[in-house]
């Protein structure tokens, strides 16, 4: 039985209650983030909670707590749960005012939650052939920066990708490359990797930094610009980068494969590298 933190308490995931009038549950009026935890040390910290501290004051919802209560917080879930890897799913939403109204209660207390799961990894069948995926038209709001709890349309996109048997949807907006429904996404051109650049039409996400980290500090040669749709179709390699599927091939686009179909070098050399960082910077090994 996974334990949780709700609103002060740790208790067992399945005795957690929040009111009907959460404006998590009625609006999706709330933050989250994905922490990925290794040999039960939060990867990359620091990062997701200056992410989340940027999506609550971007939607006006006071930070209920400083950076080190945060730590306490997961370090005391990570510590309460099972797991030596583990998945912490942590979210604020703008807790409940006294009846449904969209604009904000005068005086409320956020809710706060922290849940974890183990950390379910890749499986060496993906790893070693590469993910299918599909594309679509990008129809979510123009603040996909933000790290909302309202992800109807990312829901969606995501279903669309299952309806297909595929494992992601790679979203276009405007006839450029925004990103995945839950991952971001870079290309490889002539050698070269290529990675969309920050903007209020994507998530800036922390693998995606590590990812750009990693090919500066090995000397692989990439660019950070707008992806051309076209561009992406005719790419060498497509991967997706999440904190929970890391470094991950598209090998087939829309049902045509991606340069031969298999997982490219550059895609290949990446993963090694993150795998490699993982391993000094967070097992210690
Ligand atoms: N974009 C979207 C829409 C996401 O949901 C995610 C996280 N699942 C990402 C990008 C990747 O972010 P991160 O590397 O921080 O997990």
């Amino acid at each position: 039985m996974s334990v949780c933190f709700l609103n002060g308490e740790f208790g067992p995931l399945a005795d957690a209650r929040i009111s009907p009038l959460d404006r998590g549950f009625l609006f999706g009026d709330g933050a989250y983030e994905v922490i990925p935890v290794y040999s039960r040390r939060p990867f990359r910290l620091e990062q997701h909670l200056q992410r989340l501290a940027n999506t609550l004051e971007a939607i006006r919802l006071p930070n209920p707590h400083a950076p080190s209560e945060w730590a306490a917080m997961v370090g005391e879930i990570v510590a309460r749960n099972p797991w030596d890897d583990q998945s912490v799913y942590l979210q604020v939403s703008r807790g409940c005012g006294e009846r449904r109204n969209h604009a904000f209660p005068m005086l409320t207390r956020a809710t706060v939650f922290l849940m974890s799961d183990e950390l379910v990894t890749v499986p060496a069948v993906q790893l070693e052939n590469g993910v299918s995926a599909v594309s679509a038209a990008d129809f979510r709001w123009l603040r996909c920066d933000l790290k909302s709890t309202a992800l109807l349309a990312n829901c969606l996109l995501r279903q669309l990708a299952v309806d297909h048997g595929c494992a992601e949807t790679v979203l276009f907006r405007d006839g450029f490359l925004t990103e995945g429904s839950a991952s971001n996404i870079v290309i490889v051109q002539d050698g070269v990797m290529i990675a969309p650049p920050k903007s209020h039409l994507m998530l800036p996400g922390v693998t995606y930094d590590v990812v750009l980290e990693l090919a500066a500090r090995h000397g692989l040669p990439h660019e950070v610009r707008e992806i051309l749709e076209d561009e992406v179709r005719a790419a060498e390699e497509i991967w997706m980068t999440s904190s929970t599927k890391e470094v991950l091939a598209i090998t087939t686009l829309d049902d045509r494969a991606v340069g031969n179909g298999r997982p490219g070098p550059v895609s290949r050399q990446m993963y090694t590298w993150y795998q490699e960082f993982k391993t000094t910077v967070m097992r210690g090994g």
